[in-house]
């Protein structure tokens, strides 16, 4: 057992006593790897979210192996069997419906166990909706916040909203079709109507849509329909003025009005700081 352990993927897959992450299709079933197809084909089981869901992606490729189920529901109760299935070498694949398992999606508390178990894990990447909208987004993609779903609770989705709001980074949200008017609602509350969003509908499939603009456009466009198939936005971070991108003339305006109304330059320099998010000091230097 070693944490630091190197797999030549040369070696034959499946490994003995190795657990794979299996990514599959979020829709396009061509969009599975061959490497994928070899080890649902050849590990001693695969643990998947549903049966009859991971049957089709098995069938299309003509392969059969071993199924068992593993979700939200029995996950816990079936770990322990599972981790003492790998022990003993056996090798095993986990699949969710769609996508890369552990991504909103079970997986992650048995790659947990698995590894602390010092038992090797290896993922066989593919398709996520996540990564997949982002990069058709054209938004900035280097740096990003993945919230999954947000919350139910009220407070706790207000939270998240206003981080949302306020972040410069752009945030990748899971939503389900019959909620996503609600949430394009909230996202006009906390963010404004300008802020550049992508409901990316349906990807992979044969009538992906890709909605956009800005949030004000996103809720015209769905306002008179009914919404259907799986959704996953993409927001732009907030464009924080820079201080030194700040216009000084209309700063110096703002300032000088204001000392004429009556306040001090002091007094003025600090509302125009706190108004404009900058330093007391660029404003008061400007005189
Ligand atoms: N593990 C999956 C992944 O890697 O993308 C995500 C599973 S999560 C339970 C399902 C959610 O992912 C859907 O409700 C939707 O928000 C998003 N999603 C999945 N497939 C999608 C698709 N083809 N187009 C847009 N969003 C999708």
């Amino acid at each position: 057992m070693t944490n630091n352990f190197l797999l030549s993927h040369r070696q034959e897959e499946p490994g003995k006593g190795v657990l794979y992450l299996v990514a599959t299709p979020i829709g396009n079933l061509d969009d599975i790897s061959p490497r994928a197809i070899n080890i649902l084909a050849n590990v001693s089981l695969v643990a998947c979210e549903d049966t009859r869901q991971t049957k089709k992606i098995m069938n299309k490729f003509s392969i059969s192996n071993n199924l068992i189920s593993f979700n939200k529901e029995n996950s816990l109760k079936k770990i322990p069997k599972l981790v003492s299935e790998l022990k003993i070498g056996k090798s095993i694949a986990i699949v969710s419906d769609a996508g890369m398992p552990g991504i909103c999606d079970p997986g992650e508390n048995l790659v947990n166990k698995v590894k602390s178990e010092g038992i090797n894990v290896v993922c066989i990447p593919g398709a996520c909706a996540a990564i997949t909208a982002l990069v058709s987004s054209g938004m900035p993609s280097s740096k990003f916040i993945f919230e999954g779903f947000l919350p139910k609770k009220n407070i706790d989705r207000e939270k998240i909203l206003n981080e949302i709001s306020k972040n410069e980074k752009t945030t990748i949200l899971y939503e389900s079709p019959h909620r996503l008017k609600k949430l394009l609602g909230e996202l006009l509350k906390f963010c404004g109507g300008k802020r550049e969003i992508l409901v990316a509908r349906e990807l992979t499939k044969r009538f992906e849509e890709h909605v956009g603009n800005d949030i004000n456009s996103a809720i015209m466009f769905f306002k008179d329909k009914e919404v259907k198939g799986e959704i996953t936005l993409v927001i732009k971070g907030e464009i924080k003025v820079r201080q030194q991108e700040l216009n000084k003339a209309d700063l110096k305006k703002d300032l000088d009005e204001l000392i004429k109304a009556g306040l001090s330059l002091s007094a003025a320099s600090k509302y125009l700081a706190k108004k404009n998010g900058i330093k007391k000091s660029i404003i008061y230097n400007l005189k």
